[in-house]
């Protein structure tokens, strides 16, 4: 029995069954690679589901956490600290337009604090997209289409239109002068990486400023320079002019560290009023420590422009190998189908050859790993590639 095994034994049972068995029980990680608790070693191109854009153990990230925590830990929001305020101000400059930040710990506590903000609107129709995924709390699962995931919920609060993603006509019909607001995803992430038409997302700027209704763009994923941008919105130009109402974050935002923010601009900024909504731990001085020294880091390592030639390079490598039919990638944030449903065979195939990878679907790969990525990770991952998929082949038959 490997050591991992016997984790295993302990983790199904002692662990609420929400994940299915774990893929491998990790010990340590450094930059890109991390290491099992029997010392196998691997490349991770999966990156804690786009969460470690500084990869592992990052010095920068470190230094950050342990002296703030050396500092102060936690203090509640009965209280502020300079990291919280820095932080706000910081994502703010980001985004380049005035506006007023909440901070949670999670994805999808940053779209409940949203959801909430636009019932304050005094409206409560919400319009989202087929294929979106917000979260898995009652409210940001309320705007979540996929059925298996839903459906043991039901009913969800709320009263939320579906519409198909990237159809404007589809958008325009749904969005009233009853509509709150509109939430899309600028790339849907768990859908597999799918971009919309260009056009799209003004399209939605345009439709939403003439119904009254908020536009909310779900960032979680595609934020903090996962895209080669700081917001994946920022490649349209229109947004630049004409800022979303809100822009949630979590994911790439803390390194590794919980952390959700709610960016709100215009009048938008001032719909939540005291006593609406709160957290206990949002906004705590250690995971905005980190946040800013994730920003920070971005910054001193150049690594927007780092991962858009590491994208390209990496999604190359990807589409290069044959049973590869598509590949549809921005920066760092890949998604590959395969003509045939390997998906999680790949994904085990890729474990036993020593790569983290990650399938949304039967046929479909998502590539999301640390910003930090080398090219010298990227070329011993594009040599191993073919080998990966003709090993899922042959294990599938
Ligand atoms: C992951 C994700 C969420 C949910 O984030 P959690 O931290 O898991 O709650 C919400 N929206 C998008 C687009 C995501 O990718």
């Amino acid at each position: 029995m490997t050591r991992q095994d016997e984790w295993n034994e302990r983790y199904a049972a002692s662990l609420m069954n929400t994940f299915g068995p774990p893929k491998a029980v990790l010990a340590r990680g450094m930059g890109a690679h991390v290491w099992d608790v029997d010392g196998r070693e691997y490349v991770d191109l999966f990156g804690g589901i786009a969460v470690n854009a500084l990869g592992h153990a990052h010095p920068a990230l470190v230094q950050a956490v342990t002296a703030q925590l050396q500092t102060l830990g936690h203090v509640s929001n009965f209280f502020a600290t300079s990291p919280q305020v820095e932080l706000a101000e910081r994502l703010l400059a980001l985004l380049g337009t005035p506006g007023k930040v909440f901070l949670s710990n999670s994805g999808t506590e940053a779209n409940e604090a949203a959801l909430k903000l636009t019932r304050r609107t005094g409206r409560t129709h919400v319009v989202a997209a087929e294929g979106s995924f917000h979260g898995r709390t009652m409210g940001a699962l309320s705007l979540t289409s996929k059925e298996a995931y839903r459906r043991p919920f039901e009913p969800l609060p709320g009263d939320v239109t579906f519409v198909p993603y990237g159809d404007s006509e589809a958008l325009a019909a749904a969005v009233t002068d009853r509509t709150a607001a509109v939430i899309l995803e600028p790339i849907q992430g768990e859908a597999g990486v799918l971009l919309p038409p260009a056009g799209y997302l003004a399209d939605a700027r345009r439709i939403t400023s003439a119904a009254g209704a908020l536009l909310w763009l779900d960032e979680v994923q595609t934020g903090i320079g996962r895209t080669g941008r700081w917001f994946a919105h920022h490649s349209v130009p229109e947004l630049l002019d004409s800022p979303p109402d809100l822009v949630t974050l979590a994911k790439g935002l803390g390194g590794g560290l919980p952390i959700g923010a709610t960016l709100a601009t215009g009048a938008a900024a001032d719909l939540l009023e005291p006593g609406n909504h709160g957290t206990t731990f949002g906004g705590n001085p250690v995971a905005c420590a980190a946040a800013l020294a994730v920003l920070q880091t971005i910054v001193h390592e150049g690594l927007l422009d780092h991962v858009e030639f590491t994208g390209k390079r990496l999604a190359d490598a990807v589409a290069s190998a044959p049973g590869v039919t598509e590949v549809r990638a921005v920066g760092l944030m890949i998604g590959a189908d395969l003509d045939a449903d390997l998906g999680p065979a790949v994904v085990d195939a890729g474990r036993d050859a020593g790569y983290l990878l990650n399938s949304t679907g039967p046929h479909t790969l998502r590539f999301v790993p640390p910003l930090v990525l080398t090219d010298d990770d990227v070329d011993v991952f594009a040599d191993a590639w073919p080998g990966i998929l003709r090993a899922a082949g042959e294990a599938t038959r």
